[in-house]
């Protein structure tokens, strides 16, 4: 099967309580791609300035990882500047500059339209509406967001939503679209939206599934030093696809062993600045974590 990606490639400024980190390279489509990367070949949309380091683009077709889609513009890369207090849950964003992102106007190539699995990665939900409507008949499409486009872009957003199969959000992010207190409510709400599957976030506590036929909780690979929690979503969701392209099925019970994976790709992502740890895992690094997660949640 194919895996296409698209989402957001970024220069991170992070501070969290302990350090703080200038221009690291981050961004949605970074984490999911590096997390798909141990699973399949993903093929990526994005686009960087021509401040954005070769080496790294090198990096990513080392992984697997299929760069054609990514266009190089001139002008600066988006830049993001994120603050964690003492609860790593809790982030402030101090600066958001979409840059080259503000005319980005992919064009798919045409093997990526013909992909199976679509992961619109947090980006402008108009971005993510105009990749998807150029893929012809993707078997399973998905969507990320972030807190800047439920503020700023909502009805595009919720056009997003109509039109996936799979919702992923924060806890946070999903009371905020809906307006409900309680996850269970406001995964139904989101259902009733289109999606078919909502996977909701909720840091050390793992995830809720909500689908239409069943309800799954995942806990999450327990650790007890976050250094850096960017990028925790996005390398969930880009394990929990990357797997699903794998066995190229997607019934319930490989939707939960997805969720188990891509829990084991977020807890590497944080155990380190940006996308450090996640460039450099083995098959035996993410098996072992999963067995750990298997024999924790077993009754
Ligand atoms: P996560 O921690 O999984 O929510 O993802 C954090 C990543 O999202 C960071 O690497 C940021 O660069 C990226 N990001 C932050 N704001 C935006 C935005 N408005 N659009 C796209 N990506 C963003």
């Amino acid at each position: 099967m194919s895996l296409v990606i698209v989402g957001s490639i970024v220069f991170d400024t992070i501070e969290t309580p302990c350090e703080r980190r200038e221009r690291i390279i981050g961004g949605s489509c970074s984490y999911s791609a590096l997390a798909a990367s141990y699973f399949t070949k993903p093929k990526i949309v994005s686009v960087v300035g021509d401040d954005f380091p070769e080496e790294m683009i090198e990096k990513f077709n080392e992984k697997g990882i299929d760069t054609r889609g990514l266009a190089r513009k001139k002008g600066k890369t988006f830049f993001w500047e994120g603050k964690y207090g003492d609860d790593p849950n809790q982030r402030t964003t101090i600066k958001t500059e979409i840059n080259v992102f503000r005319e980005f106007k992919p064009q798919l190539l045409p093997d990526y339209k013909e992909a199976d699995i679509v992961l619109l990665g947090t980006i402008a939900p108009e971005i993510q509406l105009d990749v998807l409507s150029q893929v012809k008949s993707p078997k399973l499409t998905a969507m990320d967001t972030i807190n800047f486009y439920i503020e700023n872009n909502f009805e595009a957003l919720l056009e997003s939503i109509k039109k996936v199969d799979i919702y992923f959000g924060n806890d946070e992010e999903v009371k905020k679209i809906t307006g409900e207190t309680n996850l269970i409510k406001a995964g139904r709400e989101l259902l009733e939206q289109g999606p078919s599957l909502v996977v909701i976030k909720k840091g050390e506590h793992g995830v809720m599934m909500i689908g239409q036929e069943f309800i799954s909780g995942m806990l999450a690979h327990p650790c007890e030093e976050v250094i850096d929690p960017t990028g925790a979503g996005d390398s969930f969701a880009g394990g929990f696809l990357g797997y699903l392209d794998k066995v190229s099925s997607f019934q319930e019970e490989d939707l939960r062993k997805a969720a188990v994976y891509g829990s084991v790709m977020a807890s590497f992502t944080i155990q380190d600045f940006g996308i450090k740890r996640l460039e450099s895992l083995t098959a035996s690094d993410i098996n072992q974590r999963f067995e750990e997660i298997k024999n924790i949640v077993s009754f």
